[in-house]
């Protein structure tokens, strides 16, 4: 049998570089921000088909399957601005990944917030300076600036989801005039 044509050493670089580029790269990043103002989208809520904003929710498919009126729901579509040890990166957490940082979906943030309108400052506040190590892919769209993170493990044994720490610092807040430090509930393992 022959031999395969080995690989010319210019062709090879530019394999590599390729395996380089596009395949999915394991960082250990720290948060410094995250985009609050445009967090979510409206899907229907059995197929998630993207709707716009003020769209009625139906589908004919969905209703024919089901024989139930959809509804819509939201996805998180979240966009961070990380920073790993040699890098700032902008990264887009989908539904899957975002519902690591906030614990709920992104319709239970929306209702908390709708309540508590300061909740997305105090998400923001939450979240910054939080360790994680993410799994990043590059955009597949030309034009897509942001890496994707396809998976989202927190670096803290102890780490306490977005909605969590809400919902305690608002029971704090409820329970008493007692000005507590964020960092107190936050990082109660240190
Ligand atoms: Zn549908």
């Amino acid at each position: 049998m022959e031999n395969p044509r080995p690989i010319e050493p210019k062709e090879a670089g530019k394999k590599k570089k390729l395996e380089v580029d596009e395949g999915p790269r394991r960082v250990m990043c720290m948060v410094l921000s995250i985009d609050t103002s445009n967090f979510c989208y409206r899907v229907l809520s059995i197929c998630e088909r993207t709707l716009p904003e003020e769209a009625k929710a139906c589908c004919n498919f969905c209703t024919f399957r089901t024989g139930l009126d959809p509804g819509s729901k939201r996805l998180f579509r979240l966009l961070l601005k990380v920073t790993t040890f040699t890098e700032i990166l902008e990264v887009i957490c989908f539904d899957r990944s975002a519902r690591v940082l906030f614990g709920r979906s992104a319709d239970e943030f929306l209702d908390f917030l709708k309540l508590n309108p300061n909740a997305a400052v105090t998400a923001d506040e939450i979240l910054e300076r939080d360790s994680f190590e993410m799994t990043l892919s590059k955009p597949k769209m030309g034009n897509a600036r942001h890496f994707r993170a396809v998976l989202v493990k927190p670096m803290r044994s102890c780490f306490g989801s977005v909605m969590d720490t809400l919902r305690q610092l608002h029971r704090v807040r409820l329970s008493s005039s007692q000005v507590l430090c964020l960092c107190e509930i936050q990082f109660p393992c240190v």
